[in-house]
């Protein structure tokens, strides 16, 4: 039996107070205030409803609100509105009945909210000037797949026509626990991971689900060793220049290190998921070949050629050195040929006797911020991040795996819409391909876990298409591990996720 109560009632027992967006500090460190505003992304699209009757979206509601924003004519599914809502929490949305259609001002009809049963009148509408009323909802319907439901009815003399279905789904808080993790300079606004603003956010958005975080926080610091056995602290990462040739590209240790650490970690406290963001500048490194006389040549065709790199100027290096110089050696272009200075500092050219390719490569003196082709994965227009799952190295074990790890270098004010999608991969949410036109992608309509912009943090419950595989998910119910055979798209991170 399903119940809605009004809110007049519940705000008496509860006072209408705010369900737990909030984040839970965790014991060895404080969430940090930092100078940080949500930014405006570039190519983002205005959106508004049309102007026929129906549900819409309401400021007041902190849950989920999925209405198409672009339905095709007739389709069954595009008539509902999914609404989600927090156990015993009130949800609120607006009926929009507009004034200027032609039905209304000629009379004779009235709107309601009705049972899908029966299209019976359940409340009815008394629509202000402009054709919104408010509507809050609370059900204590006991976690849901499918659901409470109510429509949207227009009566006319013994007729009544239904104009849209709501389904209400109602979730019980879910809770996940989450490592937030940095690499590199704790300075603002690069502590972002570490913000209350970069949470609150998180929070408002996994709340469409009813999905709220556990935080544990962690800064790793690296070091390595150098030949005398004295420790440095990785202080930069090495980022391959892009190349026309992929076998030149070569394996960057240090991030591994930082992903190996963070599994450590993640093992001790228990749990299995992490955001590792990366606070450190990048140099940019080709890697080395012989050519037919053993003289030292640059491997493919670089994008970036190293003989232009004019300030402060490339060197050879032993990438396992990160972060040190007593390994760097200068090297120049000569002709044809590099060259490098001997023991007596005479130049001479750069050959198999005096470098060994196998462990040194050239490298860009110069730092920058990480470089989007660093972390490779998922990249967009505006920003990037990459998920990886961690196999488990006992084969016996349950479940294919016991990390991921989303990695995020900071690219200013973007990155916290990075950091949202990658949660949504931790969290078992593949690439959406959005049902929706691609206006509608680039507009706040738009959906987080799509591939290619993340202008919109909606997450729906309506079907989504899968990027390049042949499946569909309900976000929501994904999230909420309900229906787990048919909501969630890849089976082994759902065992992941149920491990836990
Ligand atoms: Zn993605």
């Amino acid at each position: 039996m399903v119940k809605y109560l009004i809110v007049m009632f519940l705000c008496l027992l509860s006072a209408c107070s705010k369900p737990q967006l909030t984040y839970r500090d965790p014991e060895d460190f404080q969430f940090k205030d930092v100078q940080f505003s949500w930014p405006t992304l570039p190519g983002t699209e205005d959106f508004s409803w049309n102007y026929i009757h129906g549900f819409r979206p309401s400021k007041n509601h902190l849950f989920g609100f999925d209405k198409h924003p672009n339905p095709a004519l007739g389709s069954e599914e595009d008539a509902v509105t999914h609404l989600s809502i927090e156990e015993n929490y009130p949800g609120s949305f607006y009926v929009f009945i507009n004034p200027d259609m032609s039905d209304k001002r000629e009379g004779g009809y009235t709107f309601a909210l009705c049972k899908l049963q029966d299209l019976n009148e359940w409340r009815t509408v008394a629509e202000d000037e402009n054709g919104f009323q408010e509507e809050t909802i609370v059900t204590d319907y006991p976690e849901g797949k499918n659901v409470d439901s109510l429509g949207l009815c227009k009566y006319h003399l013994e007729n009544s026509y239904l104009i849209e279905k709501m389904y209400v789904h109602s979730y019980k808080k879910k809770e996940y626990p989450l490592l937030i993790s940095s690499l590199g300079q704790n300075t603002d606004p690069a502590r972002f991971i570490f913000s209350k603003q970069m949470w609150n956010a998180a929070a408002n958005v996994y709340a469409q689900a009813g999905i709220s975080f556990n935080f544990y926080g962690y800064d790793i610091t690296l070091y390595i060793e150098d030949t005398y056995g004295n420790k440095h602290k990785i202080s930069y990462i090495l980022s391959t220049v892009k190349n026309a040739d992929t076998s030149c590209y070569r394996r960057m240790d240090d991030i591994f290190e930082a992903e190996e650490n963070v599994a450590k970690h993640l093992d001790s406290l228990g749990i299995s998921r992490s955001v590792l963001s990366l606070n450190l500048p990048t140099k940019e490194m080709w890697t080395l070949i012989y050519d037919d006389r053993g003289n030292v040549q640059v491997c493919g065709t670089p994008e970036i050629d190293p003989a232009t790199v004019t300030w402060p100027g490339v060197e050879l290096k032993i990438p396992a050195s990160v972060g040190d110089s007593f390994t760097s050696k200068e090297i120049r272009r000569n002709g044809s040929f590099w060259e490098i200075q001997d023991s007596t500092k005479k130049w001479v050219r750069a050959t198999k006797k005096n470098v060994n390719v196998n462990t040194t490569v050239m490298m860009n003196m110069a730092e920058q911020n990480v470089d989007p082709q660093y972390v490779k994965g998922h990249i967009s227009e505006t920003a990037l991040g990459v998920t990886n799952f961690r196999y488990k190295k006992n084969n016996n074990s349950k479940y294919p795996y016991d990390a991921a790890i989303a990695l995020i270098p900071w690219q200013k004010g973007k990155t916290a819409r990075v950091i949202l999608h990658e949660m949504g991969h931790l969290l078992g949410l593949q690439d959406a391909l959005d049902l929706l036109s691609r206006k509608d992608s680039l507009s706040e309509q738009g959906n987080l876990m799509y591939f290619q912009y993340q202008n919109g943090t909606l997450l729906r419950e309506r079907k989504m298409k899968i990027q390049n595989i042949e499946r569909e998910e309900r976000q929501w119910d994904c999230l909420q591990r309900i229906d787990e055979q048919n909501s969630c798209s890849d089976q082994d991170i759902l065992h992941f996720n149920f491990g836990e």
